[in-house]
C-alpha cells in the first residue's frame, strides 16, 4: 500500500517548490523511498515516518510532463506532474464594440476581445440568456460579428466560451425605427429669369417613393405644375407670366416645403399682362379640376350688373372679383370663377381661374374663357375693353400655339354637335345662350377682335 495524499492539482512552474506527500505501511517505517523521474533518472527519496506518512519536495528544471515513479520494497505508485515555463495567463472574453442604441432591423457589427483563447475558438453570442444569436471564432484575440433585432426592448447580450466557463455580458438598447423625414428643395434654383420664359426647375426629394407627386407653386396661391418625384429628384417645367420678385415653392407636405425667390423681369414686347389672381384672393384654384390644354378662346359676358366704373380703383374692381366670385361658386357651385379672365371697363384684365384648369362655361370646352364684365346684350363693350381683350387674346394665342383665330374648322359644341368655328368663338356658338350678346356677337365686337388678334398673330 503506498498512496499519494496531496500532490499539485494545476501545472508546476520550472523553478516551483513543491511537495508530494503520501502514506505507506507502516511497516516500511524508516526505510528509504525510491524515485524514478521520466523512467531513468533513479534517487533515493525522503524516509518514510514511524506512522508511515511521506513527504517529498520537488523543484525541476525543465518543462515538461514529468513522470514519477515512486517505490518502496515492493509496493510502488506513479504520477505525471506538467512542469510549465509560464504560468498559463488566464482567459478573458470583453465586449469592446457595442451600439448603445440600435434601431430595429438595422444590422449592427459586435465585438470585443478574446484574451488567450487560442485562433479558431468558437464563441456563442447570446441574448436574454436563451437566444444565440450567433457563433464568432476568435481571430488573433478578437471576435466579431453582425446581429440585428426584430423587437424593441433592452437586450441582455453574454459572449460565452464554448466550455461555458469564460463569459462576458453587456446590454443593448433596441429602438424602434425612426421613420427618415421627407425633404424637398431646389437645386440651384435662378436668380432671375424672363417673363414668359419657359423655365426649368428641379431639386432633389428625398425618402420620398417614385412617383410620389409635389406641387410647385407661386406666391403661395398659384399651382404651376405637379412634378412626380423619380429617384429621390423631382422636375419640372413652368413658365411665370407676371414681373417682379416671386416665392416659388416646391411642396412635398405641409411639413415638408422649400422655398426660393426668383426675379421676373423684362416683359416681352406686346405681352399683355393681367392682373394677378392674388390682387383679389388668396384662395387659389382648386388643384384637382380637370387640366386644359387650350385650343381656342371663347368670349363672355359676366352678365351681372352694375360692373365697376371706367375710372374704378383696383381695389374697386378686386372687390368686384368677389362679388363674381362668390356667384359662381356660391351661386352657380362652381369650384371657383367660371372664366380664365374677367375684362373690366377700366381695360384692366383680371385672372381668374387658374389658366392650366378647365373652365366651367362651356361643357367641352377645351379652350380659355375671357369675359366682359357687364351685361352686353344690348349695350357694346367700350374702347379700352376692346383694347384690352385684343392684348390679351393675342399674347393667349402666342402662348398657346394658336396661330389662327379666323378660319373655321369643325369644332365640338355643348348643343349644336360639330360646326364650322373660329378659334375663336362666342359663347353661344356652342352653348345655347346668349352669351355675349345678341348678333353673333355684335355687342362685344367679338368678329372684330378675332380680326385684330389674327393681323397680330400674322405680324
Ligand atoms: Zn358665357
Amino acid at each position: 500500500m503506498l498512496q499519494i495524499t496531496q500532490a499539485p492539482q494545476s501545472p508546476v512552474l520550472v523553478q516551483q517548490r513543491f511537495s508530494i506527500l503520501g502514506v505507506a505501511s507502516p511497516f516500511y517505517a524508516g526505510n528509504n523511498l525510491l524515485l524514478t523521474i521520466d523512467g531513468q533518472f533513479r534517487a533515493t527519496g525522503p524516509d518514510i515516518n514511524l506512522d508511515g506518512t511521506w513527504q517529498i519536495d520537488f523543484l525541476f528544471q525543465q518543462a515538461g510532463n514529468r513522470r514519477l515513479k515512486i517505490e518502496v520494497g515492493t509496493e510502488s505508485t506513479e504520477l505525471t506532474i506538467p512542469v510549465v515555463a509560464t504560468a498559463p495567463q488566464a482567459k478573458q472574453l470583453q465586449f469592446t464594440q457595442v451600439p448603445t442604441r440600435l434601431p430595429v432591423l438595422q444590422a449592427a457589427t459586435i465585438g470585443g476581445t478574446a484574451a488567450n483563447f487560442p485562433d479558431g475558438s468558437a464563441l456563442i453570442l447570446r441574448a436574454d440568456q436563451q437566444f444565440d444569436l450567433a457563433k464568432p471564432f476568435v481571430n488573433a484575440g478578437k471576435w466579431q460579428t453582425t446581429i440585428g433585432f426584430n423587437q424593441p426592448g433592452k437586450r441582455v447580450l453574454e459572449i460565452i466560451s464554448s466550455d461555458g466557463r469564460d463569459r462576458a455580458q453587456t446590454t443593448i438598447d433596441v429602438v424602434a425605427a425612426q421613420p427618415r423625414p421627407p425633404r424637398v428643395s431646389f437645386t440651384n434654383p435662378p436668380k432671375q429669369v424672363k417673363v414668359e420664359t419657359t423655365l426649368t426647375l428641379a431639386g432633389d426629394a428625398t425618402n420620398y417613393n417614385n412617383g410620389d407627386q409635389l406641387i410647385l407653386r407661386a406666391d403661395q396661391t398659384l399651382e404651376l405644375a405637379r412634378p412626380r418625384v423619380q429617384d429621390g429628384k423631382w422636375q419640372a417645367q413652368t413658365v411665370l407670366r407676371q414681373t417682379g420678385q416671386r416665392l416659388i415653392e416646391i411642396i412635398g407636405s405641409e411639413q415638408d416645403k422649400a422655398q426660393t425667390i426668383i426675379e421676373v423681369i423684362g416683359a416681352q414686347a406686346g405681352t399683355f399682362q393681367a392682373q394677378p389672381r392674388t390682387t383679389w384672393t388668396s384662395t387659389p384654384t382648386p388643384s384637382d379640376l380637370p387640366a386644359l390644354q387650350p385650343k381656342g378662346i371663347t368670349l363672355h359676358h359676366t352678365f351681372l350688373t352694375n360692373p365697376p366704373a371706367t375710372n374704378a380703383s383696383i381695389a374697386d374692381e378686386a372687390a368686384r372679383m368677389r362679388v363674381i366670385y362668390n356667384g359662381h361658386v356660391n351661386g352657380n357651385g362652381w369650384a371657383d370663377i367660371g372664366y380664365h379672365f374677367i375684362v373690366m371697363p377700366s381695360g384692366r384684365v383680371y385672372s381668374a381661374r387658374n389658366e392650366t384648369k378647365r373652365g366651367a362655361h362651356d361643357v367641352v370646352n377645351d379652350g380659355l374663357g375671357v369675359a366682359f364684365d357687364g351685361v352686353y346684350t344690348s349695350a357694346t363693350i367700350n374702347q379700352a375693353m376692346y383694347n384690352s381683350a385684343i392684348a390679351l387674346c393675342t399674347t393667349l394665342c402666342k402662348r398657346y400655339g394658336i396661330t389662327n383665330t379666323v378660319t373655321p374648322i369643325p369644332t365640338p359644341t355643348a348643343d349644336f354637335g360639330t360646326r364650322n368655328l373660329p378659334r375663336m368663338m362666342g359663347h353661344r356658338d356652342r352653348v345655347a345662350t346668349e352669351c355675349p350678346g345678341t348678333e353673333g356677337g355684335r355687342t362685344v365686337r367679338l368678329p372684330d377682335i378675332r380680326q385684330a388678334v389674327n393681323g397680330n398673330l400674322a405680324t
